[in-house]
């Protein structure tokens, strides 16, 4: 993946879900020419200092982020916070997610045992304890139960399937204000997987800053509408790969995010600070 430099605004570390190590996703980064990622773990900011140490000397700008688990008008929507503030007071509040995870992931064990599939939480790796489905996707890879995390999904951790349980999820608003206090700027994640485009508008009045408008899953008409939305509604954009692992999503770059997206959301956010 050469060609021009790009950046990738949203990118998963072995701290939630995503399989890989900050230092390997740092050098997948260089590799396919990013200049800059933001490392948004789902509901923690855990890692930040290795996060920042696997970046340092590299050429590889970290950015602090986090991706918060929300629920607007009953969908799951998923806010982004750059630049947050690992040190931040406010970091307390993501405990209570970190714990809402834990018991949810010992819940969908028991309905996978109840299925006759028997996996441990020892047989699940996470490092941040910060659990989400790939996790049991991808030890359900291992115990050989399936073939890939796709199939995992597919037969049995689909959106309310036998063995899903719904997920803590902060109130919209709630969430962008506590991306805020984390010190971040407030990014829409995803809204076209997330069955939200119509209700932009009035997530952007409850505060948001910015919206994702380059995702792997988004389809070119629909980030250009977004691109036009966003600049008539004067909110910033972003965009990222949503990396979790190698041939699980698309890769670190593969959205070649132009550079220029990143200064406005960094100006934003030092005021914030
Ligand atoms: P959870 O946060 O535990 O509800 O799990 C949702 C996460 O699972 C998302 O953030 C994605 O990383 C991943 N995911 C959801 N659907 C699929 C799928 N069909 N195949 C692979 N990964 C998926
Ligand atoms: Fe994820
Ligand atoms: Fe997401
Ligand atoms: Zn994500």
């Amino acid at each position: 993946m050469a060609g021009a430099k790009s950046v990738d605004l949203h990118v998963h570390s072995c701290f939630s879900d995503g399989r890989l190590s900050p230092g390997d996703i740092v050098q997948r980064a260089a590799r396919n020419n990013v200049v800059a990622i933001a490392v948004t773990d789902h509901d923690t900011l855990r890692g930040a200092d290795e996060k920042i140490a696997a970046c340092a000397g590299t050429g590889v700008e970290c950015v602090i982020g986090i991706e918060l688990s929300c629920e607007y008008k009953g969908r799951e929507a998923h806010l982004l916070s750059l630049f947050a503030d690992p040190s931040s007071e406010w970091v307390a509040r993501l405990e209570d997610m970190r714990l809402a995870r834990e018991r949810r992931m010992d819940e969908m064990l028991e309905r996978l045992g109840r299925l006759g599939v028997g996996v441990e939480r020892s047989d699940l790796a996470a490092a941040g304890l910060v659990y989400g489905r790939p996790h049991l996707a991808r030890a359900l890879v291992e115990k050989g139960v399936v073939k890939n995390v796709g199939e995992a999904f597919a037969r049995y951790l689909y959106d309310d399937g036998p063995v899903h349980v719904a997920k803590r999820r902060f109130a919209f608003a709630e969430g962008v204000d506590l991306a805020k206090k984390l010190g971040g700027v407030a990014v829409i994640a995803h809204p076209g997987v997330s069955g939200l485009l119509d209700e932009l508008d009035e997530m952007l009045r409850l505060g948001a800053d910015g919206i994702e408008a380059y995702n792997p899953k988004h389809s070119g008409e629909t980030a250009a509408r977004l691109f036009r939305f966003a600049k008539e509604k004067g909110a910033l954009i972003s965009g990222g790969s949503d990396f979790h692992a190698p041939g699980e999503t698309a890769d670190i770059g593969s959205q070649r995010v132009p550079v220029d997206v990143l200064e406005p959301i960094r100006d934003l956010a030092a005021t914030r600070k």
